[in-house]
């Protein structure tokens, strides 16, 4: 008898850590698992701002995904997933090649939101995948290099759009790795200039009080000019144009205002409410028996209005119980109701200094930072278990790896 096929799309956090549950509960023989992912990496989304900086090795950043799952019980297909037919339960990948399925988990993850802002598509860096945050690096590098010959002072002005997590966390390894950067490009660090722009009118403005004025603190400390209350209007090669005829002029604007579902998805045939494909709590696409989607890519309502934030933390806790009932589906046994429990939020802002909440404890200072350290610490746990924290922290290979294209 042929074994029921269950396919991943996607090998970021929510794939990776549901074909990782698979590993554990499906029986010897029981079902097929492929997982498909475009690289042969899976990168910590929460950890690319340090690839933009340079500030930790590659493959601290971006993992062997043939290292971490065990390969007699997952298959993995390294390829770009073009398409998904769901009435012949077939995924289409580029290249022509087609896999068939019985049961498809759809992770595909977030792009970056641009709200139509002209030029920010052509020009401005997204903290997006690996091989985005890697191109912030090289751009760094460039900029450094030809501030040698023109001496141009936009070329060592980096800016960050958006001042959530995301931006700040940037933000803060951008002044924690620039002076190292500058001391190997022979720059004088002294003419840097980072910047942070921000419409709202503080940076994290969804935090408490204490929590604002504690991170506007330290990015001061840090020198880092602060423009909030203005939006950014436009982005050229060379500047940044913002409300009130306000120009700030460089080569690197970073943007980090918001992500949005993976659109490849809205052609499917999966509905679709926000952008993103409309899950039931049992984690099943809306209307469909063999069909899950999880995280960033998918909508998970928590009441008639409001759907759960685009975190990682949800992703990771989707995992087991989407695992869990891919298999009930499999045997034929009740699925479960995914519960989503908001364990808190901490930012980096660099080495020394954090922001956040756990529970109802607010966090800051080098507590933060190193709450945030656990909390990364822990994932890798999870993924590979206490050699794989050893082999991140004190093993692995610091060959760059060789990603060009900004993707
Ligand atoms: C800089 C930064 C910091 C963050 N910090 C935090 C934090 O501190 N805490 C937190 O909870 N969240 C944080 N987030 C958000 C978090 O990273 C995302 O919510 C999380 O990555 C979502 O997981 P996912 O599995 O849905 O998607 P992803 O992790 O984005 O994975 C999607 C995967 O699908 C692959 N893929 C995409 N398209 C295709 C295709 N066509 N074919 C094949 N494969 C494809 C991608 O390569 C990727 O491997 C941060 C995000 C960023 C960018």
């Amino acid at each position: 008898m042929n074994k029921p096929k269950i396919v991943i799309l996607g090998a970021g956090y929510g794939g990776i850590m549901t074909s990782k549950s698979l590993e554990k509960l499906l029986k010897s023989g029981e079902a097929d698992v492929t997982l498909i992912n475009k690289h042969e990496y899976h990168y910590l989304s929460t950890q690319l701002h340090k690839t933009g900086v340079g500030t930790a090795a590659d493959r601290q950043i971006a993992m062997s995904i043939p290292e971490l799952i065990n390969p007699s019980k997952t298959h993995f297909v390294k390829a770009a997933v073009s398409s998904v037919d769901i009435n012949t339960q077939e995924v289409h990948l580029e290249g022509g090649e087609s896999i068939s399925y019985d049961y498809l988990l759809i992770a595909l993850g977030f792009e970056v939101e641009t709200y139509g802002t002209p030029g920010i598509k052509e020009n401005a860096f997204e903290i997006r995948s690996f091989r985005t945050s890697k191109a912030i690096y090289h751009q760094i590098n460039k900029q450094l290099n030809l501030y040698k010959q023109d001496q141009d002072p936009s070329r060592l002005t980096f800016v960050v759009a958006g001042g959530g997590f995301t931006g700040v966390e940037m933000l803060g390894e951008l002044a924690d790795g620039l002076p190292n950067l500058c001391k190997e490009h022979n720059v004088p660090f002294e003419k840097v200039k980072i910047v942070a722009i921000e419409a709202a009118p503080s940076v994290i403005p969804f935090f408490p009080k204490q929590s604002i004025q504690y991170t506007t603190e330290v990015l001061e400390k840090l020198n880092v000019e602060l423009i909030t209350g203005k939006k950014i209007l436009e982005c050229t090669p060379e500047k940044v144009v913002l409300e009130n005829n306000i120009e700030v002029r460089t080569r690197t604007l970073i943007w980090s205002c918001g992500v949005k579902g993976n659109t490849i998805v809205h052609n499917w045939g999966l509905p679709i409410v926000r952008g993103k494909i409309a899950v039931e709590a049992d984690l099943r696409v809306k209307n469909m028996k063999n069909v899950f989607s999880i995280g960033d890519c998918s909508i998970f309502m928590k009441d008639e209005k409001n759907a759960l934030a685009p975190t990682a933390q949800v992703a990771l806790q989707q995992a087991p119980v989407c695992a869990k009932n891919i298999v009930a589906a499999l045997r034929g046994e009740s699925l479960t109701a995914f519960e989503y429990h908001h364990k808190g939020s901490v930012a980096s802002i660099g080495l020394k200094a954090g922001v956040g909440k756990v529970g109802n404890v607010r966090l800051s200072g080098l507590i933060g930072a190193f709450m945030k350290l656990v909390i990364e610490a822990r994932y890798l746990f999870n993924l590979g278990g206490p050699a794989l924290i050893i082999k991140q922290h004190f093993g692995v290979n610091r060959e760059p790896l060789k990603v060009t294209a900004k993707q």
